[in-house]
Order: C-alpha cells, then sequence, then structure tokens
C-alpha cells in the first residue's frame, strides 16, 4: 500500500489551542463545586485531554477508557468492544468524557450507557470535533470544539493506521484524492 500523507491543515495549532482554553473556561465556570472526573478515550483523546485538563481551573481526577470502533483503516466496524476500563469508582462523580471526534457516535452512546450504569452523578461529553453529518444515532454532545465535514482527520491525537498522532494540527487525509476511504 501506498503511504498516506496527510494533505491541508483543517484546524491549526493556533485555533486549536484558542478552542481549548475556551472550553476549559466552561467546564471550570459548569464544574465548580462538583466531583469531576474527566474520562480520556484513548488513544485519539490523549493530545486534546492533556491540553485541556491543563486549562481547567479545578481539582479533578483523570482517567481512560480504551474501545476499539475502527479497524486499522477508516472505515467504521460499527462493533465497540472495551480493550481498558476505567480504574476509577465513579459512583456519585461528575464524569465528563473527553473524546477526540464523534462521527456515527456509537461508540459514545455504547459508553454513556455503560457508564451510566456505574451511578455517577452525571456523564456528559466533550469532544474536539464533531461531524454531525455523519450521525447514526442521538447523542448530546455538551462540548464540542470544531464541527468538521465528513473527511478522515488526522494529527492531534487522531491517527490513520497508527500515524499522525502527534502532528501539532488537524489535517485532511489524502484531500487531493478525495475523502481518503478509498483502497
Ligand atoms: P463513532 O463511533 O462516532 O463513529 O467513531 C468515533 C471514533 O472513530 C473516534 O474516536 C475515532 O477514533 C474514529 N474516527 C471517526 N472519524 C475519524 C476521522 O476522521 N479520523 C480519525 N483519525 N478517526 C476517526
Amino acid at each position: 500500500m501506498e503511504e498516506r500523507k496527510p494533505g491541508r491543515v483543517l484546524i491549526g495549532e493556533e485555533e486549536l489551542e484558542r478552542r481549548t482554553a475556551e472550553l476549559a473556561r466552561e467546564i471550570t465556570r459548569d464544574y465548580e463545586g462538583l466531583d469531576l472526573v474527566m474520562v480520556g478515550v484513548l488513544k485519539g483523546a490523549f493530545v486534546f485531554l492533556a491540553d485541556l485538563a491543563r486549562r481547567v481551573e479545578l481539582p479533578l481526577e483523570i482517567d481512560f477508557v480504551a474501545v476499539s470502533s475502527y479497524g486499522s483503516d477508516t472505515e467504521s466496524s460499527g462493533v465497540v468492544r472495551i480493550l481498558k476500563d476505567l480504574d476509577l469508582d465513579i459512583a456519585g462523580k461528575h464524569v465528563l468524557l473527553v473524546e477526540d471526534i464523534v462521527d456515527t457516535g456509537l461508540t459514545l452512546k455504547y459508553l454513556v450507557g455503560l457508564l451510566k450504569e456505574r451511578g455517577p452523578a452525571s456523564v456528559e461529553i466533550c469532544a474536539l470535533l464533531n461531524k454531525p453529518e455523519a450521525r447514526k444515532v442521538d447523542l448530546e454532545v455538551k462540548y464540542s470544539g470544531f464541527e468538521v465535514p465528513p473527511l478522515f482527520v488526522v494529527g492531534y491525537g487522531l491517527d490513520h493506521a497508527e500515524r499522525f498522532r502527534q502532528l501539532p494540527y488537524v489535517g485532511v487525509l489524502d484531500e487531493m484524492e478525495g475523502s481518503g476511504r478509498e483502497s
């Protein structure tokens, strides 16, 4: 297979920084005085969570879950499986799920349902990117960074076949060839 390279920059570093700071201010305001647990969905959310959490001016706990929803290519498998569960007990706490991107919404719908069974005080979603046109299930995304078109994006934590996560910006994969979903 030919090596894929990210094409144009969709969201640059400064824009990511500005929006992350705005979201952190909203979260700081909304969760003041509450027991907050920020839960990053691995691996894609690791960069966003690190930047976001450092700007939230509240005491909080951090944990991670890992799920598999996509294979190594750009097609959704439609299957959600827990690969790594939470370490923390979330009963009575306010959970904020931090995700890189909401596409069909299947992954988060499943995760929200699963976490709600554990008796948290609340479960909300903070997603850096949102592809509303691709949504297959109803899902409330309380904090949404950017709405993006239905293209395959990489960088700032998001990968293609485990590559490009370290890019400091969000770029469109194979922009020159269309959606990046071929082959
Ligand atoms: P959903 O269950 O909402 O369809 O999928 C969410 C997951 O699919 C994300 O956490 C991410 O791992 C993956 N995903 C969806 N769209 C993209 C995309 O444009 N680029 C990358 N790298 N991953 C995506």
